[in-house]
């Protein structure tokens, strides 16, 4: 078997991976497959693909004779043939990041990967990411994880008798749902700074264009990630990257991500439309291939063509992790701060008791980390997740589209949910008569104890 004979010249066990330690502690780590054709041979035979018809079995040879070094380093790097880099694709791991660092990272129009979900897995022991590192702003992160430790049961006892198991129901699917649950509300205590591990599936060229920004990073945190990463790459890589550096572009990129990254534009808490630039009159004329979509069926992107629709609204931190990967829509990076309110949905989830306890940890926590007298982007880290934050979302139909009918479901979490639901209403209204028809949840707020069978195990 093909397997077994792969597995026999190189065991999982003795692949030589890069991995290199964070100043925060976390690691990057990049995955070496131990393929035979790697991601820089690959795009190199594509490369000579595309200038010469002596087709792919001719340059396999090339390979086999020379390798692919000297051919990244001049052809990629040096001549700056940038779609080539689009053609091998590597995967990085990073562990032990805050929440903040992973957004950072996923903030990318073609990010690709996968990140720890606060909904399945319990963050108590989590490390939580304390650039500040005094004993006062230990506190704050300490006294967010001592309530969401010992919240959690007395939680679970009350979602239970608020929704009580069906007969029909599996005991162990019906205890995994109330569990997610309860997760989903004590998220909002958990601080922006509690670390998180994300997988990031990128090619060559993507990972070196997002570096250019990530060592801009407002956060010292994203800086250290990018300049770490880049000296792994370099050793995973050597072909593939040390790029020029181009004064003019650095500056740049180093003005506006200082000056104009975060978005904090006021907004209400109901989405409301911001701007409107659809044409009405070439939309008329799809009126029949948006009548004709059927359940779980994408529109054409083609559909783009007729404009985009933004929608302004509040939303947390913790849903705002998930909206945010959507990549089809255009969203900025909000700062997370602690001016627009907790969001109403993690209080009021909670039994009276314990409700109670929570607001005033919450005005304590709000006071105290006014008193680290520290920057915003930093005061960020000991901002409870569960705070509102201004979102604008810029979409064209095709992708609208999309995320409502995935979001305004009951699987989704209830604060996310409520907005995407808001603005699956907004489409239906205004684009309705030009035949838009959307396929959603007919009950979006309902518990279902089917959540519980969502979680990703080892079978
Ligand atoms: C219930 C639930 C649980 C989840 N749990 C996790 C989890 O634990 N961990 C995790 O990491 N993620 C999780 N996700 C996130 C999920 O994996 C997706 O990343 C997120 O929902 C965005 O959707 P998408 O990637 O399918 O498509 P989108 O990025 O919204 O794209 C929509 C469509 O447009 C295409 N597209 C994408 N970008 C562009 C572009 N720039 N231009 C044109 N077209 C584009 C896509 O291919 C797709 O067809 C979860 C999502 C849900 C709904």
């Amino acid at each position: 078997m093909r397997y077994t004979t792969i597995c026999s010249v190189m065991p999982i066990s003795s692949l030589k991976h890069t991995t290199k330690r964070l100043r925060t502690g976390g690691t990057v780590f990049i995955l070496n497959t131990g393929a035979v054709i790697t991601p820089e041979a690959e795009a190199m035979l594509q490369a000579l693909h595309s200038r010469s018809t002596g087709g792919i079995k001719a340059h396999l040879k090339v390979l086999a004779e020379k390798g692919s070094d000297k051919f990244m380093s001049s052809y990629y790097v040096g001549y700056g043939h940038k779609s080539i880099g689009d053609c091998g694709t590597i995967t990085i791991f990073v562990e032990g990041v805050s929440m903040l660092a992973a957004k950072a990272i996923q903030d990318w129009k073609l990010y690709s990967g996968q990140e720890a979900s606060t909904r399945y897995i319990d963050f108590s022991k989590q490390v939580f990411v304390d650039p500040v590192g005094t004993r006062a702003s230990n506190a704050i992160l300490e006294k967010w994880r001592r309530f969401y430790l010992k919240s959690q049961e007395p939680l679970k006892e009350h979602l239970r008798k608020r929704f009580p198991k069906e007969e029909s129901e599996k005991e162990t699917i019906y205890e995994k749902a109330i569990a997610a649950r309860a997760f989903d509300i004590m998220r909002g205590f958990l601080p922006s700074g509690a670390s998180t591990n994300l997988a990031w599936h990128t090619n060559l060229r993507q990972v070196a264009d997002e570096l250019m920004l990530l060592r801009h990073h407002p956060l010292t945190e994203v800086q250290d990630i990018a300049e770490t990463l880049t000296k792994a790459l370099d050793v995973a890589f050597p072909s593939s990257f040390g790029h020029e550096k181009f004064e003019t572009t650095e500056a740049y990129n180093k003005f506006w991500m200082n000056n104009a990254y975060y978005y904090s534009e006021k907004a209400t808490d109901t989405v409301k439309i911001l701007d409107d630039s659809i044409d009405k009159k070439l939309l008329s004329s799809y009126k029949g291939i948006l009548k004709k979509r059927p359940f779980k069926t994408e529109l054409p992107k083609y559909l783009a063509e007729c404009g985009t629709l933004q929608f302004g609204f509040l939303l947390d931190f913790g849903s705002f992790r998930d909206i945010q990967r959507h990549r089809a829509v255009t969203q900025r990076m909000p700062l997370v701060t602690t001016k627009y309110g907790f969001a109403k949905w993690y209080l009021e989830s909670l039994p009276v008791n314990v409700r109670t306890e929570a607001k005033k940890l919450l005005k304590m926590q709000e006071a105290s980390i006014k008193k680290l007298k520290t920057t915003k982007e930093i005061a960020q880290y000991y901002i409870a997740m569960g705070f509102q934050l201004p979102n604008r979302v810029t979409g064209d139909l095709p992708a609208l589209v999309y995320l409502v009918e995935l979001r305004a479901t009951r699987f989704v979490h209830p604060t996310l949910q409520k907005k995407a639901s808001q603005m699956a209403a907004i489409l239906e209204k205004r684009f309705g008569k030009y035949g838009l028809k959307l396929h959603l949840d007919s009950d979006p707020g309902r518990f279902d104890s089917g959540r519980g069978k969502h979680d990703i195990i080892k079978k």
